[in-house]
């Protein structure tokens, strides 16, 4: 099963994501966790993605896309895969498109998590994550059982710079300019489907598992 997660930043996708991944057994491939991967380990590519990022713009196609052609092949995605954070742009999804259709393959569903604006800016000023293991939290829905310490491993826990409220706005007007048209792009695919992501966590997934089958 190959899977796309849709939706502005903040609308749930990573979450919604890993539950996925756990659940039929695929790979999570999340471009934002990569990136944030490699600027932890100081790597060409992590300086470089970091200050688009910081600014709540896209990293440019060119450092983004053959992250993804190269993981999509390997052996581990043979039965499918879950996408996180990516195609953002329609050049993006054309490239993945060719991708899978040189391997004789194609998209299954395109899962858009709607979420109102004003819900994502509150959602995102109440999001922590972790500077050791990038674990996320939500100070509200998601509480660290101690605060400001994650659960995992014990490291802090912080309001990442591309969540502060600034950088939101910059991001949802970027996620309207350049994504959203993504959904039509999947739904004359026939592949889109929506789910209303302003409702608990786990509503969100039952209805995700609804539409892949259980
Ligand atoms: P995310 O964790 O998916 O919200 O991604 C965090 C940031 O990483 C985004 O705001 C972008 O700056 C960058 N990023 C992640 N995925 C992509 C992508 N497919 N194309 C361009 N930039 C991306």
């Amino acid at each position: 099963m190959k899977i796309i997660m849709l939706g502005a930043p903040g609308a749930g996708k990573g979450t919604q994501a890993k539950k996925i991944a756990e659940k039929y057994q695929i790979p999570h491939i999340s471009t934002g966790d990569i990136f944030r991967a490699n600027i932890k380990e100081g790597t060409e590519l992590g300086k470089k993605a970091k200050t688009f990022m910081d600014q709540g713009a896209l990293v440019p196609d060119e450092l983004t896309v053959a992250l993804v052609v190269d993981r999509i092949q390997k052996d581990d995605c043979e039965n499918g895969f879950v996408l996180d954070g990516f195609p953002r742009t329609i050049p993006q999804a054309e490239v993945l498109d060719k991708t899978l259709a040189d391997m004789g393959k194609k998209m299954d569903y395109a899962i858009d998590i709607d979420v109102l604006d004003e819900n994502i800016v509150k959602r995102m000023g109440g999001r922590r994550a972790c500077v050791n293991c990038g674990a996320t939290y939500h100070i509200e829905n998601i509480p660290t059982k101690v605060e400001g310490i994650c659960d995992k491993c014990g490291s802090e826990t912080i309001l990442r710079d591309d969540d502060k409220p600034e950088t939101v706005q910059k991001r949802l007007s970027v996620y309207h300019e350049q994504t959203q048209p993504l959904l039509d792009y999947y739904s004359r695919q026939g592949i889109l489907k929506s789910v209303d992501g302003m409702r608990p966590m786990e509503d969100v997934f039952a209805d995700i598992v609804q539409i892949l089958g259980a």
